[in-house]
């Protein structure tokens, strides 16, 4: 059986064919720059127009969402009613749903016969308390705003327990780890007994830990003062916050391959941020696991930078505490989450 993947981002669509069971990838395939000035392939339509893709070979299409709120707490088949749902949570996904929904439109055009599924970012952190999700705001915020931690990344600190458990040699449902998926997109995971049961990014993924070019926590006063003091509005400080902070906003650049060789004070204080805050989560999620089997780091920068594992790991309590290196595969976790949902 040969099901597709299809993960569309704002601006990039990435494609994948497997043959399954085995999951032996036939065809991987990346369009970027999609509806930028100058570039050739104005929209997902397109992109997926310039993969010539021989829809009546595969069987079922799988498809990286985003948002699912709390309506999704697990991959399902697509139908008019879940397309509607997905549209309705826009607003908490404004650059990301969208892309997706036209991801699946365009399937739905191609080959309306293919079982489509929707597999969300967010569904792997549906098993979070009240406790964890809940903000210490009015709590009507939530009850009538929908204002609580989602979390994301969710598909890949799912693959990442799979992996995990395995080298492990424990079942997934007895298994205790932090995942820490440090990419330019970064977010820590504290995973109990195979359930997430705290994660780093919140309401949308900004909050949490220090990105590529996104800030993590600051005091939210900081916002208000930018707005009312410094005369920034709320555009500009959505710039500020999401595409100039993180390591970008310390010290020019947000390639950790670069920093890291730089010898220079401010690249030396980027770095020392980005490491003591994943320290500190660490240091909370070993408090609420009381049971830590191991932490694992993957991502661009937790599978390929020795240097920032071992600083983050260069500590008295953490040397005692196994971890492991494990390469991310959300599209493989994708392709699998597609077989058992068929399989129902
Ligand atoms: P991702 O978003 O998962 O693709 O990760 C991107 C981040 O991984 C960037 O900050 C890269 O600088 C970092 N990265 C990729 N390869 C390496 C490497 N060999 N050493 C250190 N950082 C790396």
């Amino acid at each position: 059986m040969k099901i597709a993947v299809i993960n569309c981002g704002s601006s990039s669509l990435k494609f994948k064919l497997f043959e399954m069971p085995g999951a032996k990838v036939l065809r991987s395939e990346l369009v970027e720059h999609i509806g930028e000035p100058n570039s050739s392939v104005a929209n997902h339509f397109e992109a997926i127009e310039s993969l010539h893709v021989n829809f009546s070979e595969i069987d079922a299409v799988g498809h990286r969402v985003v948002h699912g709120g709390e309506k999704f707490r697990g991959s399902v088949l697509i139908d008019d009613a879940v397309v509607q749902t997905i549209r309705k949570l826009i607003p908490l996904a404004p650059l990301h749903n969208p892309a997706n929904l036209e991801g699946i439109e365009v399937v739905r055009q191609k080959a309306s016969n293919i079982p489509q599924i929707a597999v969300f970012d967010t569904a792997f952190h549906t098993t979070l308390k009240k406790e964890a999700f809940v903000y210490a705001l009015s709590y009507a915020l939530y009850e009538k705003h929908d204002i609580r931690r989602y979390g994301f990344h969710g598909t890949s600190h799912a693959c990442l327990l799979h992996k995990a458990a395995a080298l492990l040699g424990k079942k997934v449902q007895e298994t205790n780890i932090i995942t820490l998926h440090l990419g330019n997109g970064a977010s820590a995971c504290a995973i109990k007994k195979g359930k997430s049961c705290d994660t780093s990014m919140g309401f949308t993924p900004l909050e949490g830990l220090v990105m590529g070019s996104r800030c993590g926590d600051i005091d939210p006063a900081i916002v208000l003062y930018l707005q009312k003091s410094l005369h920034v509005n709320a555009e500009e400080i959505d710039e500020m916050l999401n595409k100039k902070s993180g390591l970008l906003g310390l010290c020019g650049e947000n390639d950790v391959r670069n920093i890291e060789k730089r010898t220079d004070e401010a690249a030396k204080m980027a770095m020392d941020i980005m490491v003591r805050r994943i320290q500190k989560y660490i240091g909370a999620y070993m408090v609420l696991l009381e049971d830590v089997d191991a932490i694992v780091f993957s991502g661009g920068i937790g599978e390929n930078s020795s240097y920032v594992r071992e600083r983050v790991m260069n500590n008295k309590i953490l040397k005692n505490i196994k971890s492991l290196v494990i390469k991310t595969d959300e599209e493989l976790q994708i392709v699998n989450e597609c077989l058992e949902v068929l399989k129902k």
